[in-house]
């Protein structure tokens, strides 16, 4: 008898896991709504499940930037750099900093939190930073400090630079004990990371009892008022990753630097788009995107098999779009305004930390904690919007491959590798997969 319950146990716990992860959070996103709403003030005493939540989020922030940078350098190290690569890289910085402004002036004119207030408002800054000590704050005096602060700007900073020397090192040496300890730190950095990540989906795990219990606190204290910037968060983004995919890729890109069709582009890169729509992740998307870059778009391999996977792992538009609109958010949440130098902040944390972020579903969850810590701004946001991250997510991760496409097409312009006289760009029916 208690076997056959235990059997049943273990099946039902197997079918639960098997749902992924952010569908189950996005349940205990609503069902923690209802409660909160149908009991009120008292179900805000579940919320120090939630905070423990924000705190294991907040235990894994320091590691996870050192780890993934270094991997994150490793692959952009000198060594490794051509022409191509830094028009690559340059463009991708630059389009992830236009994103971020985009966000930051649609979420600005919108304030999509101003309607909910968190009662805790520990984020209140008292002074905020001029401009000057914002890029001064960049190099940190002592690095060591600087993480055990959790200063993410100047970790960021170092990790990168000391990367970078990494790779060069390993690239010029010719004594063979330097260069296996080179290799150790970037076999260490790989498995840190591996390490990271496992740690958290264990906290995502957590996350769907953290997420439930953040939000029967919220919507108990907040009552209905609290359904609005939620919905005010999602209708942002939609604004501004449109208008970015218009101004930016579509008509700066595509229509200007390129001079192709922008058309002919959405046309050609759909299947690309439609499939980071559904999956939610730019590597997983990097088969569709790469076939449609040379099916449709007809650009020389040589260009998009180098800046097509290093594209899907350092350039997210789209995800750096949201820290931006993220950022507002949190700041409305706890009545503050964002100065312009903490704007600055979002924009250099967003395109600095896409380096080592991901192209994996949820990865711009993980680079708003890393926002928000460096804004002072409470980490329990990153809690509410997990909730509705599954919507968020689709929104940013097309736009990311929107932005890999578009660059793509004018590194390959400037560099004689694409063909605007055929394919997608003249209107010929495409299907990538026909042959
Ligand atoms: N899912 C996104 C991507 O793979 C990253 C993110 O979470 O924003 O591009």
């Amino acid at each position: 008898m208690a076997f056959v319950a235990r059997q049943q146990l273990v099946s039902s716990w197997n079918r639960y896991r098997s749902i992924p992860i952010v569908y189950r959070i996005g349940v205990a996103f609503v069902l923690g709504s209802l409660l909160g709403l149908a009991v009120g003030q008292p179900a805000a005493r579940l919320r120090p499940l939630g905070d423990l939540f924000v705190r294991l989020l907040s235990m894994l922030i320091v590691p996870i930037v050192v780890f993934t940078l270094l991997m994150g350098a490793r692959r952009l190290s000198p060594a490794n750099l051509g022409k191509i690569g830094g028009q690559v890289v340059g463009l991708y910085a630059v389009t992830s900093a236009l994103a971020v402004g985009i966000g930051l002036i649609v979420a600005n004119l919108i304030n999509p939190g101003e309607a909910l207030q968190l009662t805790d408002g520990d984020a209140q800054s008292a002074t905020p930073p001029s401009l000057t000590e914002v890029v001064l704050g960049i190099v940190p005096e002592n690095p060591i400090a600087a993480m055990a602060n959790g200063d993410i700007l100047p970790t960021i900073f170092f990790v990168i630079v000391f990367g970078i020397a990494l790779a060069l090192v390993e690239a010029t040496t010719d004594n063979s004990d330097v260069e296996r300890g080179v290799g150790l730190f970037y076999d260490l950095a790989e498995s840190g990371a591996e390490a990271m990540f496992k740690v958290v989906w264990g906290v995502m795990e957590y996350g769907v009892i953290g997420v439930f219990a953040l939000m029967a606190a919220v919507f108990g204290e907040a009552g209905v008022d609290a359904i609005l910037p939620f919905a005010l968060l999602i209708a942002t983004l939609l604004v501004a990753v449109v208008a970015h995919i218009v101004l930016v890729h579509l008509l700066g890109i595509v229509g200007g630097l390129v001079g192709g069709s922008p058309r002919g582009f959405l046309n050609g890169s759909k299947e690309a788009l439609i499939t980071a729509l559904s999956i939610r992740s730019s590597s997983g998307t990097l088969p569709v995107t790469m076939s449609n870059a040379d099916k449709n778009l007809h650009i020389d391999e040589e260009v998009y098999s180098f800046s097509l996977p290093l594209g899907a792992t350092i350039n997210m538009d789209g995800t750096a779009l949201y820290q931006g609109v993220a950022a507002v958010f949190a700041a409305n949440l706890v009545g503050v305004q964002l100065s312009i130098a903490e704007q600055v902040i979002v924009v250099l944390v967003a395109v600095l930390a896409s380096i080592g972020t991901a192209g994996v579903p949820g990865a711009g969850l993980i680079m708003l904690t890393l926002v928000l810590r460096q804004l002072g701004l409470p980490l329990e946001v990153v809690g509410f919007v997990a909730g509705v991250d599954p919507i968020l997510d689709r929104l940013r991760t097309m736009t990311n491959i929107s932005g890999d496409l578009a660059v793509t097409s004018y590194v390959a312009k400037l560099n004689d590798g694409i063909d605007l006289g055929a394919g997608s760009w003249v209107g010929e029916a495409t299907d990538s997969f026909d042959d």
